[in-house]
């Protein structure tokens, strides 16, 4: 196929997320992913690949361009772009760029796609040459290997009744506390608002639970009636399974918004048959779409806001962070015995080869070198 393409350049933009090998860009020309997570920056990746390739148009010159993989799996916690150790390797890409005349790559994977190239990777593109790029590729792999302990434990994880427990003992000021249930991969699990029913933690919000049946049933029995229903859970076992609450109708209808949050923002999102239900102090918003609730939409679509509440269940993993780290008072990540777990030594690949991919070589290099195996969680 590349044959037959052989003179018609290719740029691809890819997502940070993206589990990526040299096989994968073999066919590209340009190859550039975003460099934020929370993915601010959609647009300027897609330009930053147009512009690369404009210029090989114009100037008749193919960069070089290489791949290099640390063999590192991190969960998608542990890929904010804030986060250090990574913040600082990123900085260095940044550095080697105003050096020289290159675009690089960081890229984090995707540890809950099961593939044989699942994992970080660096991409470099050089118009100096495939040689530069390779070396500038392998230099920044170097630096998240020297650091992959510390990548692998960037954000303290803790477990549900742990997190009960600190929300109790220090109870949101200056702010909401987020609860991150950051395992739950279909925006349907209960483990953590079954440990919230009955706890004094204050005013609670859990927005976008998925769970079409329980909206429909909501306004079947209209506003400021009580329904009990068996609340969300339904997506697998691992997500809780469903709650049986009584809880309150207090807004029932169709719903659907457009972000103004920086992720997606513009984007139309649908939500399709939507209710609030208060459980007590708990309100959830049941909605009949996967949508992300990373901003303060979820809230201002009811005329409420974030700083209503005392507590915030998000089931995000980067994406919060751009509005939730300035709003919220603290940060407390959550895990749980679901389908994204923060230790990706739980997940039972069929694809990936493991044997000499971190994690799971920790014991091996603790006999090279000091590394921070007691770190992964
Ligand atoms: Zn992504």
């Amino acid at each position: 196929m590349r044959d037959r393409l052989a003179t018609l350049p290719i740029a691809v933009a890819l997502d940070y997320h993206g589990n990526i090998d040299a096989s994968t860009i073999r066919n590209a020309d340009v190859a550039v992913a975003y460099r934020h997570s929370p993915h601010i920056d959609m647009g300027e990746t897609g330009e930053r690949a147009a512009t690369a390739l404009v210029r090989m148009i114009e100037s008749g010159r193919r960069p070089g361009l290489a791949i290099a993989r640390p063999d590192i799996v991190i969960p998608s916690i542990m890929s904010a772009t804030s986060l250090e150790p990574l913040a600082t390797i990123i900085a260095e890409a940044r550095a080697l760029e105003a050096a020289g005349d290159c675009d690089i790559s960081l890229m984090a994977g995707f540890s809950y796609a099961d593939s044989v190239n699942t994992g970080m990777s660096v991409i470099c593109l050089d118009w100096d040459g495939v040689e530069a790029a390779q070396r500038k590729a392998d230099a920044l792999c170097a630096r998240l290997r020297n650091d992959r302990g510390a990548l692998s434990s960037a954000v303290p994880v803790t477990s549900v009744t742990e997190a009960i427990a600190d929300v109790e003992m220090r109870p949101a000021s200056g702010g909401p506390i987020v609860l991150l249930e950051h395992a739950d991969r279909m925006n349907d699990s209960t483990h953590v608002l079954r440990a919230l029913i009955g706890r004094d933690v204050g005013r609670v919000h859990v927005p976008f639970l998925l769970d079409p049946q329980a909206a429909i049933a909501a306004a079947d029995v209209g506003v400021g009636s009580t329904m009990t229903v068996n609340l969300a859970g339904r997506s697998d076992p691992a997500t809780g399974g469903p709650l049986s609450v009584d809880a309150k109708v207090v807004w029932a209808g169709q719903k659907s918004y457009t972000v103004s949050g920086r992720y997606q923002r513009g984007s139309l999102v649908d939500l399709g048959a939507t209710a609030l239900l208060d459980i007590g102090p708990i309100r959830v918003s049941v909605v009949s779409h996967f949508a992300f609730a990373v901003d303060g939409d979820p809230f201002t679509i009811f005329g409420e806001r974030p700083e209503d509440y005392d507590v915030i269940l998000l089931r995000s993993k980067t994406h919060f962070r751009d509005f939730y780290e300035p709003v919220a008072s603290r940060i407390i990540v959550v895990d749980t015995p679901d389908l994204g777990p923060a230790d990706v030594r739980l997940i039972s690949y069929q694809q990936l080869d493991t044997s000499n991919v971190w994690p799971w070589n920790a014991h091996q290099s603790n006999q090279n070198k000091t590394t921070h195996s007691g770190e992964v969680k």
